[in-house]
Order: C-alpha cells, then structure tokens, then sequence
C-alpha cells in the first residue's frame, strides 16, 4: 500500500487510543517501511525494476524479508510494544504501538504481489494478494476508499480529507501503465525509488499528522452537522 494510506491507518489508531501522541502513531504505522528504506540503503534488502517502468507493478521487491514478513513483523510490534510499555507503564500506549506495526503488513498484503515471506530464510509460501498487477485500478480504489474511511472515522477536517484525496490521485500514473508519469525515471534505479518512498514516508506522515492535529478536527454538533473544534479544545477522546 502507498504511503498515504499507510499513514492514513493511524487516524483510525488515534480514534481508538485518544490518549496515544499521534507522533507515535504515525511512526508505528511505517515502521516496517522506515526499516525498508534503511536495509535497501545498507543493501541487506533488494529492490529490482523491470527495463521500461510504466506502474507499480514493473517494480519488484524481490528481497524484503528482514523488513516485510510475518516474522520480522511480529518482532517489530512486540519490540515497539515492550519499549512503549517500559517507557510509559500504559497499556494502551503498548497495544497500539503493536497494532500500528502490523497494520502495515496487513495494509501490505492486500495489495503487493506474492513477495512477502513468513520469516528470513522461508523461500515459500509468499504472500500477497497482487492486486498491482492483476486489478490495479481496484487496488486504487481499495486504497483511495480506505484512506478516506480513515479519515471518515477519525472525524478528520475536509483538509485532511483533501490530502489523502490529492496524495491517492497523485499516485494515479503508478497504477495504470497507460497514464504516463514520472515512474518512467525510475527504471533500473533502485535506490531512487528507495529514495522517493522515503520522501512519501516523510511528507505523508507530517502532512496526516498536522491536518489531523485536534484542532482541525471535525466533531459533531448537536445538530449532527460537523463543526471545527476549537485549537483550545483537549486532544481528542470522544470515545473509549
Ligand atoms: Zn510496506
């Protein structure tokens, strides 16, 4: 799953642990692509393209176990889950530090093709339901339709709403090889893809996280109609 969507499944996070900072969060979520993006670069995992690059799908991630199996996943989130629990002795912040981390791989799985792996070392069976290439524009519309349920749970801002909007459109060119886009540059170069997901990681996380901030938050009003809470209004917990 792209970035944006990725960062969208901490709004639904922050909607069920209120009192967990949406900074931890929106990490949580991309950790395992932070770690992605670090093993491409140190050239632990391996990323290759196909000689003309026009979508998604001629770009394979023919070597991610250490960052994208069930394993690796279960690792992260239980490592991610002790060190929050140490830290803070809450509960809630520990579950859903775990959750965020293996939404990923969820998120992941319905979209990759068959390249993810149950743990290093396991060659077979590989998972994915490989939507990018066998149905992409439904890949599309599962991803944009998650992003904004994301953002319909959380009760977020029409700001919010129109950058998870523009972020998904902006992908458009990935998902069909007969919308031509910049992905064409990126044939045969491994590390600019590495490098490009990094900066949607970074962008996506903070722009999610700002348009998400409790002040721009829609809540109901007494009529039923949203309204803007006020920037002075306590950080979120409409629910528990
Ligand atoms: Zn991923």
């Amino acid at each position: 799953m792209f970035a944006i969507n990725h960062a969208t499944a901490a709004l639904l996070l922050k909607r069920r642990f209120p009192r967990v900072p949406m900074p931890a969060l929106l990490l949580s979520v991309q950790a395992l692509e932070l770690l992605w993006v670090l093993f491409n670069a140190l050239g632990l995992e391996r990323t290759t393209t196909e000689p003309h690059v026009h979508s998604v799908s001629e770009i394979h991630l023919v070597y991610i176990p250490f960052s994208h199996s069930l394993a690796s996943t279960l690792v992260v989130a239980a490592a991610a889950s002790a060190v929050a629990f140490v830290a803070t002795r809450r509960k809630d912040f520990a579950a859903a530090l775990a959750l965020g981390v293996a939404s990923h791989f969820v998120l992941d799985l319905v979209t990759h093709a068959a390249d993810l792996a149950l743990a290093p070392g396991l060659a077979h069976p590989l998972l994915g339901l490989g939507l990018y290439a066998s149905a992409p524009m439904a890949a599309f519309a599962i991803e944009l339709a998650f992003g904004v349920f994301c953002w319909w749970i959380y009760r977020g801002s029409k700001a919010l709403l129109a950058a998870i909007t523009l972020f998904n459109v902006a992908n458009l060119s990935l998902f069909s090889a007969a919308i031509r886009g910049p992905e064409e540059a990126l044939a045969g170069r491994p590390l600019a893809i590495v490098g490009l997901v990094f900066a949607q990681i970074l962008v996506t996380l903070v722009v999610v996280g700002v348009l998400a901030r409790p002040g721009r938050r829609l809540v109901p009003s007494r009529s039923g109609r949203p309204v803007t809470r006020a920037r002075t209004a306590p950080a979120s917990g409409t629910r528990n």
